[in-house]
């Protein structure tokens, strides 16, 4: 089985990925960064999001553990004092691979043929730093709203609890193929009328943002933020790549969630 280490980058993340590398390569295990089988990424999530864009062209096959330096360590759920035990269980290969379902992003402009297509772990978010971004909102090819405020954010359940969270947005658990929109302090007046409620949209239900205003766009996927202008059209929708994690022991998504944001009693005891 062939690994790569991505390490957040400060000492106590480096010293770890050293110790992996040597001891899963003692197992016989071969690093490799171009073509692995696992990724491990040592630091937080923004870690493990850096380490899934980095691999995001081997959806297919390549699947990624975390083990967590930082602060909440969502994704990362494995803890320093436990490496030496995870390199035994990745010694021990095959491992078991779950699955969960991420977000396909399409940028069109408005001249010519180009398009830009991303996936996106946590969650894509369209902002602008020049007013209020205007954008007529279409799902499945019907017009739904024309929505006026800060922006939109558009998440996959596994990162409903990162931004999405924050935007009063619910928690989706991960065997749900969808993703969710919540709004950013939408305008809602007597001319300006949006939802106001976080949409959860299922597979196949795309949906498509048309900006009326031409402004120049902030468009975040996960942890990157790319400027745009001239833009037709943003499309939205669950991908039909997902990404693969590695799974030595059950951390079932409801008690992740529970330790990361109401308790982590037993992790005290
Ligand atoms: P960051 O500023 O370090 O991330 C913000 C926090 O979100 C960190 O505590 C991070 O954990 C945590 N996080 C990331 N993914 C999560 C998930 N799926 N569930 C729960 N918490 C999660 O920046 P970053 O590390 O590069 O991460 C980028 C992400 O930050 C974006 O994808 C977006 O979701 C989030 N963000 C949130 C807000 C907000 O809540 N108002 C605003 C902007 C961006 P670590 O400390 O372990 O990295
Ligand atoms: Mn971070």
């Amino acid at each position: 089985m062939k690994f790569s280490i991505v390490s957040k980058g400060d000492e106590r993340s480096n010293s770890i990925k050293a110790t992996i590398k040597q001891y899963l390569t003692d197992f016989d295990l071969v690093y490799d960064k171009k073509e692995p089988d696992l990724v491990i990424s040592v630091g937080g999530d923004g870690t493990l999001l850096e380490a899934f864009h980095r691999y995001v062209h081997r959806t297919d096959s390549t699947a990624f553990i975390g083990i967590h330096t930082g602060h909440l360590g969502f994704y990362a759920d494995w803890v320093p004092n436990e490496v030496e035990k995870l390199i035994i269980e990745i010694a021990k290969t095959p491992f078991q691979v779950v699955e969960y379902p991420l977000l396909e992003v399409i940028i069109r402009a408005k001249s010519g043929a180009s398009e830009d297509r991303f996936l996106a772990l946590n969650e894509a978010t369209i902002k602008t730093a020049d007013g209020s971004v205007v954008f007529d909102v279409e799902i499945k090819g019907e017009h739904f709203e024309t929505f006026r405020g800060d922006g939109l954010c558009v998440s996959t359940p596994s990162g409903s609890t990162a931004y999405n969270k924050a935007l009063g947005g619910g928690i989706i658990h991960p065997s749900l193929e969808a993703i969710q929109l919540t709004e950013m302090a939408s305008i809602n007046n007597r001319v300006f009328r949006t939802i106001g409620s976080p949409l959860i949209l299922p597979k196949h239900h795309t949906c498509l943002l048309k900006p009326i205003v031409d402004r120049s766009f902030l468009i975040t996927i996960d942890h990157f933020t790319e400027t745009y202008t001239n833009v037709k059209s943003i499309q939205c929708r669950v991908a039909k790549e997902r990404v693969r994690f590695a799974r030595f022991r059950p951390f079932p998504f409801w008690n992740r969630v529970r330790d990361s944001f109401v308790t982590d009693e037993d992790k005290k005891k």
